[in-house]
């Protein structure tokens, strides 16, 4: 669900794609496929994926780590001029992490119906941060999919294959 549009598309899509190439480190750990990128003046400045699992830490999502790594990169605690790309809408965790760091912009792919912050609140960021929704909401969206596919056991017996 956009709320404006997206200042510049082929940007965005660019840095998306290096959140995705996160969001499938966190496949292969068998973790839920959500990465996440901070760029800063066209540098990337902090990256990370959900690693709930590999640490056994329920706050161990991909914005957390990005936003730690960021901090980090810049030597201070605001992340001020810099845009968060995250593969699936921020939780209100996240959204809250966010708004703390007074984050300029914050562009997301897959909208999270059952946990994203929208469900709880319309606008838990800074005031002054941008947020641009639906940035390659398919490909993101679909990685989550085929993940809980995978993840969920076969109810049905599987369909008989047609001679060919
Ligand atoms: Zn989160």
């Amino acid at each position: 669900m956009p709320k404006q549009p997206p200042i510049d598309n082929a940007t965005d899509e660019r840095y998306m794609r290096m959140a995705l190439d996160e969001a499938h480190r966190a496949l292969e750990r068998d973790e839920v496929p959500i990465g996440a990128v901070i760029v800063c003046k066209g540098h990337v400045i902090g990256r990370g994926h959900n690693l709930t699992e590999a640490l056994t830490d329920v706050t161990a999502h991909a914005e957390m780590q990005a936003i730690t790594a960021a901090a980090a990169t810049l030597g201070g605690k605001y992340l001020v001029d810099c845009t968060l790309y995250v593969t699936v809408e921020p939780c209100l965790m996240c959204a809250g992490a966010l708004a703390w760091s007074q984050i300029s912009r914050i562009v997301y792919g897959a909208d999270d119906p059952k946990r994203g912050y929208h469900t709880q609140c319309d606008a838990p960021f800074h005031p002054k941060t941008q947020v641009t929704g639906g940035v390659l909401a398919d490909e993101c969206a679909q990685l989550m999919t085929s993940f809980f596919k995978r993840k969920r056991p076969a109810r049905a017996p599987k369909q008989q294959q047609q001679p060919s």
